[in-house]
């Protein structure tokens, strides 16, 4: 009755929203997974003004699950169609951004972008946020859930210097480049997204063993006179600025420059930039495969199926960015 009604309105597609509201009306309240159907729903207010078939079809699986209610094995489609329609829905808010992403056809999981990046860590969406600012179209594909790694565990200090390390190095380089220009991303961040990722100018202290007492002063002082400020402490001085450090530790070295975020603010941060810029941020999409075609990327595949053509991949997938490299 139900699937007659709201096929009859989705067959003719005349007013989608109109479809929408039945779906919404005829919803069992108390099966939350239930949501996912309006996902299908909103989707079709979407597809609605690109691919009629698609749309029929979409509603088609969303009302099949409205029948089988009670089935366990249901459940598991269920779950795996709410994968699917969290993917529609974030399509949904890409298409107000790019104009033109997909494909004709109406195949949804075979999407084309400028840039890929594999990996939904704060490396890749910040990597996202910048490109997206720049005008390329990108999609971070991640194969759990956005920030759900190494990113939002990390301990969050922005501490380049190791004490006694070598003084030329084009990776420290780097680093205090990109930590000099850390102030002003936060205040972009924090601006645009409400999310207070609490940068602070803390310093550090790192304990240091007492034989390196020497070669501690001689690299700190090699440091002050490159414009960086650092002191070596030692026994009272050190306890006074660390009351809680045990007592077998007597020398350290101190960076009152070096500050501190609040890790898992600011990958929440990053991502809600990227997202609100217009990065699709498609969570559920392991990465298995990258196609060449000579010595070009030309696309990824993702393990349930989504395939993704585009000019460039970039790895961002942390400890398992190696692993990334090799399916290439
Ligand atoms: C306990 C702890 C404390 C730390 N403290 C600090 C600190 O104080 N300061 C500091 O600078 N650093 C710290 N770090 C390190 C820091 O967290 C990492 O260097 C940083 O988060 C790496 O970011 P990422 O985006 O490269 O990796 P991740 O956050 O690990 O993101 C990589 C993502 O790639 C995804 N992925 C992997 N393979 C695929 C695939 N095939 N397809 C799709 N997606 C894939 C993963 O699911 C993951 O979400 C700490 C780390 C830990 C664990």
């Amino acid at each position: 009755m139900i699937r007659g009604d709201v096929l009859r309105r989705f067959g003719r597609l005349d007013d989608a929203e109109d479809a929408l509201l039945i779906v919404r009306d005829h919803l069992p309240k108390n099966f939350v997974r239930w949501q996912g159907n309006l996902l299908v729903a909103e989707a079709q207010l979407y597809y609605a003004e690109r691919d009629v078939e698609s749309c029929c079809e979409l509603a088609q699986d969303a009302l099949d699950i409205l029948e089988e209610t009670q089935s366990v094995s249901t459940k598991a489609k269920i779950e795996r169609l709410y994968v699917r329609l969290q993917k529609l829905h974030q399509l949904l808010v890409l298409y107000r951004t790019w104009e033109g992403v997909l494909p004709s056809g109406g195949c949804v999981m075979q999407l084309s972008t400028d840039v890929v990046i594999i990996g939904g860590g704060v490396v890749g969406c910040l990597i996202a946020y910048q490109l997206r600012k720049l005008g390329l179209r990108v999609i971070v594909l991640e194969r759990g859930v956005v920030g759900g790694q190494a990113s939002t565990a990390a301990t969050g200090l922005l501490a380049p210097f190791k004490p006694l390390g070598k003084l030329e190095d084009s990776y420290l380089d780097l680093q205090r480049t990109s930590l000099a220009l850390f102030p002003q991303l936060v205040e972009e961040l924090e601006d645009l997204t409400d999310i207070q990722v609490e940068y602070r100018q803390t310093g550090t202290v790192r304990i240091v063993p007492e034989k390196q007492a020497s070669r501690l002063e001689k690299w700190t002082r090699e440091w002050q006179e490159r414009g960086v400020e650092m002191n070596v402490l030692q026994g009272e001085a050190l306890r006074q600025l660390e009351p809680a450090l045990a007592s077998e530790y007597q020398l350290a070295v101190a960076v009152p420059s070096e500050p501190q975020v609040r890790a898992a603010y600011f990958m929440q941060a990053v991502a809600l930039a990227a997202k609100m810029r217009g990065v699709l941020l498609l969570e559920q999409c392991q990465v298995i495969s990258i196609e060449r075609e000579c010595s070009r990327v030309v696309a990824v595949q993702t393990r349930d199926g989504t395939s993704v053509a585009c000019g460039h991949v970039i790895i961002a997938a942390g400890a398992w960015s190696e692993k990334s490299r090799d399916a290439v």
